[in-house]
């Protein structure tokens, strides 16, 4: 037999012996982790639970006992592992049907050929005075008095008859106690909180006592001594004699920064910063709630009407303190049962218990509409504010997501209509399922270069001829269908968009111009128009002279039309910008000049060139209805401004506008927009049916006509 038998037989010899043995025996490598557990270990240790080798093996003593009970063996092991042999150190063991056994066990380190410290090895003698239980209880005491010492963290036992609390030195730090003074009274311990916290102690060590197998674990609020204020957690399990729990053992630990901290990050994840209002997600969690709560809550959806004029106007910190000031309105005319939170942006939201149809409901939602549709006065100026509500109704069948949908929904129609507030029908869900589906195209209009420009001549009332344009947008879809302003602008302006879209505009139409130019079209003139955001932007004039010269064009070949809306409100700054677009050497324009607000009284106060008297007024022509149109073309005539009239759609209309002495006319009975190369086709050849004539009645040119500006070549003008 060689060496290799032998061992292997002696090993396996040992390993029947060590199941053989009569006493529990165990191994645990350096992380108290099982490495080796005999039969008669695993039965006790199993506590009448089923427990086999495997179960224990690389598991540790947090696997399978209450913390407390674990963190005590980890202890003494850890004494073990740092100094060497223990002997008789007396254990006990709790046995299911709640009786303690008590054993004598010896530890031991066990050691790797070089004499390095690989684990430790343990056996257990059952306890000579095991029958003594008395005697063995003192023991025990002394035990674990001498683990509470040593511990570096809080722990405690709370004697369960004479209600003594006996706390270690770290324990007695963290209650801002003496050192010496170990020996606290339950009462004393239950002062130290206020009645909720104290009360769920109570609760918890009730609990510990009515059954032994339950742990406590608590969070509570304390008030030291000194006056600090600090949370703790509280965790124990109980130490029982012949079923009867004699003490609860267990830790504790100051958690007052990981709670606040954790109570702050829920916080900020929960609320928005500016307001302090809730948030959209908080509202969500909310909304959920009272969908299933079986109580009708309704949620109303709140938008501010052109807040973003605000900002762009006033700048972002008056639009922030704005907002403030929404908030505190908001949460002054709701009830405290109510829910107030900001979606973000401009967009607030109210949960309120009823149905948007209640009294109580409808009364709140009148009150919003009135405290908002106000002027408030900020840091730079005064501004005026009206808001748009939309209410949907919670259901037991929607999520949160759906109500919130819904109630925006609702909130874009009373946008719309301009009516305040608008309660949400399903058949508003279609509309905004097609008004949605725009939005997205219309984003993607302007990256996949979509939008492109067709011009308008107008036709000069004297010459008879074509001396300018007017530049309108229009949208190629990808099937080729070509979408006019009317379907897309209002919402390119509601987001903004205008105003990226609108710098392309005039870059583009700048373009064009010096396209022309270089053909030989050299007094052509373009007409752009512009949306109030644009002209809101500071150094807007400024910006149109650098685009401009960028093109080599001069600023007075371009003339920027703004309507009488665009222009409402906010005078200095209009008639600022209005009055740098004429200093760089453009025209400005009145655009549906008659059917805005402002009167005629005004006119001479506003740096204006033209007057583009609106078609309402051009139709009216031949009905015996030309009073007005007479007096405005009369008055801009005394203060020298030239008119267009827009819209002209008949002869008789272009003759009347032509013997009233109208400047220029534009409209369908000449032509309609269309593509660049028209106008340069229309400039040379004049109108196919000779409708361009001057105001002594010669037709300014017909087909076949050689173009009389020069006779530069024409070839095809990109576009
Ligand atoms: P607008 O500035 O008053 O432009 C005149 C509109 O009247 C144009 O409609 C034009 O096609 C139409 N029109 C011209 N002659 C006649 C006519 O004889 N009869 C009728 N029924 N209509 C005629 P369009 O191109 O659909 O533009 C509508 C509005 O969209 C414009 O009204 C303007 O306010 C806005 N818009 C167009 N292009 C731009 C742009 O580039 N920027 C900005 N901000 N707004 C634009
Ligand atoms: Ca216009
Ligand atoms: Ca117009």
């Amino acid at each position: 037999m060689d060496d290799d038998d032998a061992r292997s037989r002696r090993l396996r010899w040992f390993e029947q012996l060590f199941d053989a043995l009569p006493m529990p025996v165990f191994i645990k490598d350096t992380e108290g982790r099982y490495v080796d557990v005999n039969a008669r270990f695993i039965e006790a240790y199993g506590r009448g639970r089923h427990l086999t080798r495997d179960d224990l093996i690389g598991t540790s003593d947090f696997d399978h006992l209450p913390r407390p009970e674990a963190e005590l063996y980890e202890l003494k092991d850890r004494s073990v592992l740092d100094g060497g042999v223990i002997d008789g150190l007396r254990e006990e063991l709790l046995l299911e049907d709640g009786t303690v056994r008590f054993y004598d066990t010896t530890k031991m380190t066990v050691s790797g050929p070089g004499g390095e410290v690989e684990g430790l090895f343990a056996f257990s003698v059952p306890s000579e005075t095991s029958d003594g239980v008395d005697a063995a209880l003192v023991d025990s005491e002394r035990r674990h008095r001498l683990a509470l010492r040593a511990s570096r963290d809080g722990i405690w036992e709370l004697d369960v008859a004479s209600r003594d609390v006996e706390v270690n030195a770290r324990a007695c730090e963290l209650l801002d106690r003496p050192v010496a003074a170990t020996t606290m009274t339950f009462d004393e311990v239950m002062a130290l909180m206020p009645d909720t916290s104290a009360t769920a102690v109570a609760e918890a060590v009730e609990a510990v006592i009515d059954d032994y197998r339950t742990t406590m674990s608590v969070r509570v609020d304390v008030v030291l001594e000194s006056g600090r204020r600090a949370i703790f957690a509280l965790q124990a399990a109980a130490l029982s004699d012949a079923g009867r729990v004699t003490k609860l053992v267990g830790s504790l630990a100051d958690v007052t920064d990981a709670v606040s901290n954790e109570r702050r990050l829920e916080r900020l994840a929960s609320h928005d910063d500016l307001t302090d209002l809730p948030n959209r997600r908080l509202l969500i969690e909310r909304v959920d709630e009272a969908n299933r709560s079986g109580v009708e809550h309704s949620l109303l959806f709140c938008d501010l009407n052109e807040f973003k004029l605000v900002n762009d106007s006033l700048g972002h910190t008056a639009g922030d303190q704005l907002l403030v000031r929404v908030a505190e309105l908001l949460r002054g005319v709701t009830r405290s049962v109510d829910l107030v939170a900001r979606l973000g942006g401009d967009e607030f939201a109210v949960l309120a218990v009823g149905a948007p149809q209640s009294p109580g409901v409808r009364a709140m939602a009148r009150r919003i509409i009135e405290v908002l549709d106000d002027a408030f006065m900020l840091d730079n100026g005064e501004v005026y504010t009206s808001v748009s509500l939309g209410m949907a109704s919670t259901s037991a069948d929607a999520s949160a997501d759906q109500v919130l949908r819904d109630a925006d929904t609702a909130m874009y129609h009373a946008k719309r209509a301009r009516d305040g507030v608008r309660i949400f029908e399903p058949a508003m869900r279609d509309k905004a399922v097609a008004e949605q589906k725009l939005q997205t195209e219309v984003r993607q209009a302007q990256e996949r270069h979509e939008f492109c420009l067709h011009y308008q001549p107008l036709i000069d009332a004297v010459s008879g001829r074509i001396t300018s344009t007017e530049a309108l947008l229009r949208w190629r879809r990808d099937d080729g269908s070509l979408i006019p302003p009317g379907l897309f602008l209002p919402y390119l302006e509601r987001s903004g968009m205008i105003v990226d879209v609108g710098a392309w505009i005039v870059d583009e139409a700048a373009r064009q111009v010096a396209a022309w130019d270089r053909a030989g079209f050299d007094d052509l003139t373009v007409s752009v128009n512009l949306s109030r955001l644009q002209l809101l932007r500071v150094g807007f004039a400024e910006w149109i002279g650098v685009v401009l010269d960028g093109h080599g064009v001069a600023p007075d070949r371009v003339v920027f039309e703004v309507t009488e809306t665009a222009i409402a409100g906010d005078n200095d700054l209009m008639t600022g910008t209005l009055s740098r677009l004429r200093e760089l050497g453009s025209k400005v324009a009145i655009d549906d000049f008659g059917v805005g607000h402002s009167c005629l009284a005004t006119l001479d106060e506003l740096p204006v060139d033209v007057l583009k008297i609106d078609k309402s007024f051009v139709d009216r022509i031949g009905a015996g209805n030309e009073t007005v149109l007479r007096s405005m073309l009369d008055l801009a005539d005394e203060l020298g401004l030239e008119t267009v009239a827009e819209g002209v759609e008949t002869a008789e209309q272009a003759e009347f506008l032509v013997s009233h002495g109208c400047t220029r006319l534009q409209g369908y009975w000449f032509d309609r927009p269309g593509p660049p190369d028209l106008v340069v086709e229309r400039s040379v050849l004049g109108h196919p049916e000779g409708r361009y004539r001057a105001a002594n009645g010669s037709v300014m040119s017909t087909r076949g006509a050689l173009p009389s500006h020069g006779g530069s070549p024409i070839g095809p003008v990109s576009s």
